[in-house]
């Protein structure tokens, strides 16, 4: 029995060989995984259904009809979405964050951005971008004003490129701390800051472990649980799509 873990794969139609290195992981790796978590920014930029969307979510829909179960949550750029979305995807939309059992281990799910405090802009920020009232306002947005809200965006971060808008803070060890007690685990597992690693911690005199998933791009990153209590890191490489093209 085995239970994967990914994050931040930032799927973008603009870059499809990511989709492509996706679908082809959940067709190989994820095949008899009881069960496939992704904690967060799984799309660049969700704003509202659209056919790359739809196709994402009627793959994972098939996907699950083999048997694994599908849980996605909420990250800094994909946050708009709702349960009508993971009906689609035959995913169950998971809060950030998430206490699970993970084979006998309490397990404490996030997709990170919330550890970052460091960056208070951001914070402030993300306090009234993730209300109640952004998330029900784009009920009543028409499509027409989405789609212009979303080329801004892309405008935008092409040229913050090299600025500081896009660089993403690390996690602040006092927050991590603060979670880990709160809610009383020694495992916490999260994404977004693109520094995949297994952090060993010592809080209140009790080992604790941090797992840091990776980002998508030229390779691709899970985790892999076992029943066994086993855990494994993992990245494969991503063939871009002018070498697939050439091949
Ligand atoms: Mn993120």
């Amino acid at each position: 029995m085995t239970t994967l873990f990914i994050s931040d794969l930032h799927l973008d139609p603009r870059r499809p060989h990511l989709t492509r290195a996706f679908f082809e992981f959940l067709d190989t790796t994820a095949q008899n995984a009881e069960a496939l978590y992704i904690l967060g920014d799984f799309f660049h930029l969700w704003l509202y259904e659209d056919p790359f969307t739809l196709e994402v979510a009627d793959k994972l829909k098939r996907f699950s009809q083999q048997g694994t179960r599908i849980y996605l949550m909420h990250g800094n750029r994909d946050f708009l979405f709702g349960q009508r979305y993971c009906d689609k995807a035959g995913a169950t939309l998971l809060k950030d964050p998430t206490l699970i059992d993970l084979y006998g281990q309490p397990t404490l799910l996030m997709h990170g951005d919330s550890l970052c405090l460091d960056d208070a802009g951001y914070q402030k920020y993300r306090r009234i971008i993730r209300s109640r009232f952004i998330f029900a306002l784009q009920y009543v947005v028409p499509l027409r004003v989405k789609q212009r809200i979303a080329e801004r965006i892309q405008q935008q971060s092409k040229q913050a490129k090299a600025g500081k808008s896009l660089m993403i803070m690390d996690v602040t060890p006092s927050e991590v701390a603060n979670q880990l007690q709160s809610h009383q685990v020694q495992l916490m597992i999260h994404g977004h800051t693109h520094r995949p690693a297994t952090h060993q911690l010592e809080i209140d005199h009790q080992a604790a472990e941090r797992i840091v998933l990776g980002d998508w791009g030229e390779q691709g990153w899970y985790l892999s649980c076992d029943a066994d209590g086993s855990r494994k890191l993992v990245s494969f490489d991503i063939t871009p799509d002018s070498k697939k093209t050439d091949s």
